[in-house]
């Protein structure tokens, strides 16, 4: 029979080779053709006599990535629309039926009486790793780039095709459970050392080693199928059991405050499942995967984290009229804290890069920060020393301006003041050449203004970089009111060669990000100051599921630095811009107290020296505050919602004022940017899953409490009355170059 997906040839031995090699895909993927082939061979094979064992490897570099998780989707509309022209039964029947197809499949060929081996010739993630924990062996080749692994946890749902049953039946019920919550992919070696992957061998010889193996006897049954099977963790009720899920549920409470029911699931599969025998197992995994599916956070978290990322990183927003641009050479001037990071991470990308400050030394303090990086890279054995020694001499370190004049981009990164910015400008200009761009890494000063001082506006760009630079996956772009396409372009071409993600935004104070995390650190401020409890703000915003309280991420981004733009938006709009308040207690900490955060050990909280504990809450903050409420009168579940509403409130009002014009951006840069909980789909897919008129509602209710910073704008009243949704009223924008 042929596939269209796979090609099947059976040799002498009657061993077929099933090689899975979608055409016109880089990847293989499990969409519904795939499954539904995949399904027809496990069963042609089973019932064909002359074959005597099965190997399954792929025709691309990698074996397989997982789901489609587009296909997840369609399934969940399809569900949608069940539901409301069917009822819920046959539409939930419809769901469970539908994640039983590929889980049946994989337990097909368990059971089929034929044994079948893996051999993995590259990355095997999700149900494409699942695929290979149903075959009875696996084999591997030497490629270090390969990992294995069950990532669908960081998109909401979980494996659903045996993996919460197979891996905790392979190893410790820890490691397992460790594995599926982190949904982390591993190498080779670690795969081994768990006992997933039975050997590991040159890639010339995986196919035959893979054959040889059949011949020599290799068993098609697998070990939980055999009598007498034990499994590796013990039993749920023994003492093993007993040591490992009570305080497994405490932990999962720990890090996810149970708002991500694709991890609770887990644990709930593999409770209950390790009780059961594989095929009752396997139905229990499939029941709570098609519950998952139809959860709004799955829903939310394959949207944003998986589709609009994606979507936005194949250059959704790129001007299509401009050719793609390889940036070769940049500069960036004001090698500094932030500078000394782009240069690391653009010189990491392969790009030449100069980095200009003031003078030698403090250009070459810049270089010595990417030698930093790359020493403890290679002591971590995370990098070769020769690849660190290609990075640094890609890095030129120089006080001459005239280095600029063949880049073909530079950013300025120097003080956050107008005349220094200014200076540099003024000294930039005549040196750029031809067709160059020039981007500012300003976090708080409007780029229209700082356009001004440019004559030929259309190359001046904002690219907002994160700090850590290093760690943080976004770039917020901030297009000008004379900004061209060909500088946007070559932004955005340039945020992807150094493999971050990018949004792009219209000028504003603060832009996008920084507007609706500050109103997260007012919140915190304003709680203070009412009198909750300071662990109670940390923990409240941690349990709406902020990655930290507002207190400690203060004290990493400095309140000497809070206190800085508090005054600066002063100078520039007016005192009552500001909360008076907000900068008294700064005043107070920095000022009178000495506290800038966790740079000098003290802020909010009290830092321990390095290796001597954990940071702790300043104990005398209270006196600061001036009344104390009583915790038990306290409604938590208001404090945990003030702390998203103010958020996302604040995101609808860029949308109304349009620096936000495309939702995937706002939902993409709240979570990568700020740490907006994953689980709402970012800002605006928070409002939008639950619905606009709810959310007014919420707003108006704590308008009254606790004043103006939580009225709606009008864009949204006009939505909630016409029952409207972000994604409806602003569609999001096709890719220009998919
Ligand atoms: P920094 O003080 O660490 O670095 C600034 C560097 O610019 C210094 O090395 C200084 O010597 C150099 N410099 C000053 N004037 C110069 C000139 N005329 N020519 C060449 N070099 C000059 O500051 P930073 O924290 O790296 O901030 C730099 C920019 O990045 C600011 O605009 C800031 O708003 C922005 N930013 C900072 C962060 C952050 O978290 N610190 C985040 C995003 C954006």
């Amino acid at each position: 029979m042929a596939y269209e997906n796979f090609n099947v040839e059976t040799d002498a031995d009657g061993i077929a080779l099933v090689t899975w090699d979608i055409p016109g895909k880089s990847m293989n993927v499990i969409d519904e053709t795939s499954g539904a082939e995949l399904a027809a061979i496990i069963e042609q094979m089973t019932s064909d006599a002359a074959v005597k064992g099965v190997v399954i490897t792929s025709g691309k570099d990698a074996f397989c990535a997982g789901a489609d998780l587009t296909m997840l989707e369609r399934m969940n509309r399809t569900y949608a629309e069940m539901l409301s022209s069917q009822g819920e039964e046959v539409a939930n029947k419809y769901v469970f039926d539908e994640a039983r197809k590929l889980s049946q499949s994989f337990r097909n060929i368990e059971v089929g009486g034929k044994p079948w081996v893996a051999a993995i010739n590259g990355t095997a993630l999700g149900g494409g790793f699942e695929l290979t924990l149903a075959c009875h062996y696996r084999i591997a080749s030497d490629n270090p780039k390969t990992r294995v692994g069950l990532p669908e946890v960081k998109v909401g749902i979980f494996p659903g095709g045996g993996g919460t049953q197979r891996l905790p039946r392979m190893m410790p019920t820890m490691d397992a459970v460790q594995m599926l919550f982190k949904g982390e992919a591993i190498d080779l070696k670690k795969a081994q050392d768990r006992g997933i992957i039975g050997e590991v061998v040159p890639a010339a010889d995986l196919i035959q080693r893979a054959k040889d193996w059949i011949k020599v006897g290799g068993k098609a049954v697998a070990p939980w199928d055999e009598k007498g099977f034990k499994l590796p963790g013990g039993p749920v009720y023994s003492k093993e059991g007993a040591q490992f899920f009570q305080p497994a549920a405490a932990m999962l409470r720990r890090e996810t405050y149970d708002n991500y029911p694709g991890a609770r699931a887990i644990l709930q599969c593999v409770y209950e499942g390790l009780q059961l025998p594989m095929d009752t197992a396997l139905r229990v995994e499939s029941r709570y995967f098609s519950k998952i599916l139809r959860s709004n956070e799955a829903a939310a978290m394959i949207r944003s984290l998986f589709m609009s990322m994606q979507e936005l990183n194949k250059g959704a927003r790129r001007p299509p009229n401009v050719p793609p641009i390889k940036v070769k050479k940049i500069a960036v001037i004001g090698a500094g804290f932030m500078g000394a990071s782009v240069g690391f991470v653009s010189a990491q990308a392969g790009i030449d890069v100069v980095l200009i400050d003031r003078d030698q030394d403090a250009a070459d303090k810049g270089k010595g920060h990417s030698k930093a990086n790359i020493d403890a890279a290679v002591s971590k054995g995370r990098m070769k020393r020769a690849d660190g020694e290609a990075i640094l001499s890609r890095i030129t370190a120089t006080a001459d301006y005239n280095a600029i004049s063949d880049c073909d981009l530079v950013i300025e990164a120097v003080f956050e003041d107008r005349k220094v910015k200014a200076e540099t400008y003024a000294k930039a200009q005549p040196l750029l050449k031809e067709g160059a761009i020039f981007a500012t890494n300003t976090s708080t000063l409007p780029i229209n203004s700082l356009a001004e001082e440019w004559k030929d506006q259309s190359k001046f760009i904002g690219i907002h970089f994160f700090s850590p630079v290093e760690k943080m996956m976004l770039s917020e772009i901030i297009v000008g009111k004379n900004t061209g396409d060909v500088a946007l372009a070559t932004a955005l071409d340039y945020v992807r060669q150094i493999k971050k993600t990018p949004i792009v935004v219209n000028d504003s104070r603060g832009f996008f990000a920084n507007r609706c995390v500050m109103l997260f650190l007012f919140e915190g401020y304003e709680m203070l100051l009412e009198g909750v409890p300071p662990a109670m703000i940390e923990n409240t915003a941690k349990m709406a599921g902020m990655p930290v309280g507002p207190l400690s991420l203060n004290d990493e981004t400095a309140l000497d630095l809070g206190l800085k733009i508090l005054r600066a938006t002063e100078a520039d709009i007016g005192a009552q811009a500001i909360n008076q308040d907000h900068k008294k207690l700064l005043v107070e900490l920095v000022e009178k107290r000495g506290r800038l955060g966790r740079k000098n050990g003290k802020g909010f909280y009290d830092y321990p020296e390095k290796g001597k504990g954990q940071k702790k809450l300043w104990p005398e903050l209270t006196t600061l505050q001036p009344k104390h409420l009583d915790p038990d009168t306290l409604d938590v579940e208001e404090l945990k919602q003030r702390f998203l509403v103010v958020q996302a409130v604040e995101a609808a009002r860029t949308v109304e004022d349009d620096v936000i014009t495309d939702p995937r951006e706002a939902d993409v840069g709240s979570i990568l940017g700020f740490g907006f909980p994953p689980f709402t789909g970012g800002t605006l897919s928070y409002i939008d899953f639950m619905g606009t008129k709810k959310f007014v509602e919420q707003c108006l209710k704590l308008e009254k409490k606790y004043g103006s910073r939580f009225t709606p704008p009008k864009l949204l009243i006009d939505m909630a009355a016409k029952n409207e949704t972000f994604y409806g009223r602003f569609p999001p924008k096709k890719a220009a170059a998919a």
